[in-house]
């Protein structure tokens, strides 16, 4: 059998408070991130990358250290470290799992991967957005403490 997650990319904010292991079948060099063209990820020059199959690990030192920031009505929460202020994902809950598309650009690699291209999620609907997060994403997501 192959393995499924055969890349571990690391990452994490720029203080260290916030570390991510991103393990997935893509390879950067041939992943476009999807820079979403709203305006609070546009502020933070966010471009996402997801794996369905993947497995991400958001550790942080205490659970307060993880900021979560819900825009307008929307679903999912932006997270970002409580202490620097970087935008590590955006996550979505539903049914007790964690879905979630990691920023490449807090990604160790982040230069590895191709040019984002421009994504225009405020053009669906609530539950475009939602079927679309809960196929594409980030399956299997947990926030852990790191000790
Ligand atoms: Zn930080």
């Amino acid at each position: 059998m192959s393995d499924p997650h055969p890349n571990l990319l690391p990452g994490g904010c720029h203080c260290g408070a916030v570390r991510l292991e991103f393990a997935t079948a893509l390879t950067p060099q041939d992943t476009a991130p999807r820079a979403c063209d709203c305006d609070f990820c546009r502020k933070h020059g966010a471009a996402y990358v997801s794996d369905p199959t993947g497995r991400l690990r958001i550790r942080v030192a205490d659970a307060a250290g993880l900021l979560a920031y819900r825009q307008g009505s929307e679903a999912a929460l932006f997270r970002l470290c409580a202490r620097c202020g970087v935008l590590v994902a955006v996550t979505y809950e539903q049914d007790g799992r964690l879905y979630a598309a990691v920023n490449a650009t807090a990604l160790d690699r982040r230069d590895a991967f191709l040019p984002a291209v421009d994504a225009s999620p405020q053009l669906l609907s609530r539950e475009q957005k939602i079927e679309r997060w809960t196929r594409l994403w980030v399956g299997d997501v947990a926030v852990t403490g790191s000790g």
